[in-house]
């Protein structure tokens, strides 16, 4: 699988006890320099919630990325279109 060129540098956290509230806090207190805005992180994060493919409430199973990270991104994309 390629890396998503969002999370790559992420790798490190696949070894801690994750939880989605603790990726969703962490992400929030990453300075993004393109940062998509709260109402669209919040939108982008309904669809992922709500999608077959997101694995533990945040990993999606295609990209393999933390979405809480990606969706903070105002130039990521969903990996299969959906947002
Ligand atoms: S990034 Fe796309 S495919 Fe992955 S969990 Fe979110 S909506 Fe689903």
């Amino acid at each position: 699988m390629t890396p998503c060129p969002v999370c790559e540098n992420k790798s490190h956290l696949s070894s801690m006890d994750m939880t989605p509230e603790l990726v969703a806090e962490m992400a929030a207190q990453e300075p993004v320099s393109d940062y998509a805005g709260d109402k669209l992180v919040a939108k982008r994060l309904e669809v992922c919630k709500a999608c077959p493919k997101l694995i533990g409430g945040m990993t999606c199973q295609d990209c393999g990325c933390f979405v809480q990270f990606r969706v903070r991104h105002k130039t990521a994309a969903c990996i299969n279109g959906k947002w």
